[in-house]
């Protein structure tokens, strides 16, 4: 689904990211995990497209996308997600999804916006959406509080209705387990896992919880000052020797 070859991500002579090559399967849920520094995150703006890489090229889903903008990989199914939570925090939850844009160019609602009936009819369908959307990730419960009233979990189930209303293919998590609650937690690795078995989405997932990465996600890469150290099964890269090292130099 994704292919990342060669990837380079230079600041100045500094090569934050330095030379990754990794697959990404359809219906995986990758985790990557590393220290502080490793190039996880340089990487996942390099995926999204926030940066354009220094040397390398990204394939999704079999197109060349290494030059293509982030609103265009969002609207071939590329959504990142999890970043410093950017719901609109004076809208109501249910708001913040209905306000998702479609990720098919020429959805939105205001294109035809001289066509009343049309938008009425559009609004109702996405309306719905929103709602079915809330019951699966149990937040029914809070559709008209304001999203900036939530809970720090509460957010990260938002913020992945609100990739549920894109028909997202590849969702790029960053550190969904920051700030959660355990109860919550739990209730996030369940649509997770939901997600990706019964809705086909494919994850990666940057993740500082073992926990939540032990539970999650096949395979795991370790990632370490710019590098792939290595990838496999959890315990065998929890166990790798260079992988304890590279934690123990943070
Ligand atoms: P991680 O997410 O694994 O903690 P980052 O990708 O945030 O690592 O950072 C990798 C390295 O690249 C760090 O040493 C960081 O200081 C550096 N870095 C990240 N972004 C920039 C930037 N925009 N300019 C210069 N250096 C950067």
């Amino acid at each position: 689904m994704l292919e990342l070859e060669g990837i380079v991500m230079a600041f100045g002579g500094f090569h934050a990211v330095d030379g990754v090559t990794l697959s990404v399967e359809e219906g995986q849920v990758l985790g990557l995990i590393g220290p502080n520094g490793a190039g996880k995150t340089t990487l996942f703006n390099v995926i999204a497209g926030a940066y354009t890489p220094t040397a390398g090229t990204i394939r999704f889903l079999g197109e060349d996308i290494t030059r293509l903008r982030t609103d265009e990989r969002f609207h071939r199914g590329l959504v990142r997600t999890f970043q410093i939570p950017h719901e609109f925090h004076r809208l109501s939850v249910l708001e913040n999804l209905m306000v998702v844009p479609p990720r098919q160019p020429g959805e939105n609602l205001f294109a035809n916006w001289f066509d009343w009936r049309r938008v009425r009819r559009v609004e109702e369908e996405v309306r719905q959406k929103a709602i079915e959307v809330l019951a699966f990730l149990e937040l029914t419960h809070v559709a008209n509080e304001r999203a900036g009233h939530l809970s720090g979990g509460q957010k990260k189930l938002l913020e992945l209705g609100r990739t549920m209303m894109t028909d997202a293919k590849l969702v790029l998590l960053d550190e969904p387990a920051a700030g959660v609650n355990r109860t919550l937690l739990r209730k996030l690795e369940e649509k997770i896992q939901i997600l990706n078995r019964e809705w086909d989405y494919t994850f990666i997932l940057i993740e500082h919880d073992m926990e939540m990465i032990a539970k999650l996600c096949h395979p795991v890469v370790c990632m370490a000052e710019g590098k792939v150290l290595t990838q496999g099964e959890f315990l065998d890269v929890r166990n790798d020797p260079r992988v304890l090292e590279a934690y123990l130099g943070e």
